[in-house]
């Protein structure tokens, strides 16, 4: 089986970074050199977006029950990794 290598890999132990708005490889707990991260610019921009997108749920409530309400808020979660491993390739 083919291993998918990211290029943002953590030096102490070569496992893909998952999140690089975290300066410590979240496997191993080593700190990450600043070249693997998200530059502050970077990161202020990622949080902007996120908070444009709550403002815009908050705007455009969906009436829904409180168990659909926990599988939207499951869906954004999933939305949020996958944005992170996008992330690893750019
Ligand atoms: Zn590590």
């Amino acid at each position: 089986m083919e291993v998918i290598r990211s290029k943002f890999q953590c030096p102490a132990c070569n496992r893909s970074i998952l999140n690089r708005k975290i300066d410590r490889c979240l496997y191993c707990g080593a700190s990450l050199p600043q070249a693997l991260l998200f530059s502050p610019e970077k990161i202020a921009a990622l949080d902007e977006e996120t908070r444009k997108q709550e403002e815009r749920r908050k705007q455009h409530p969906t009436p829904q029950t409180v168990e659909q309400s926990g599988f939207l808020s499951n869906a954004i979660d999933t939305i949020d990794i996958i944005s992170d491993i996008g992330g690893l390739f750019d």
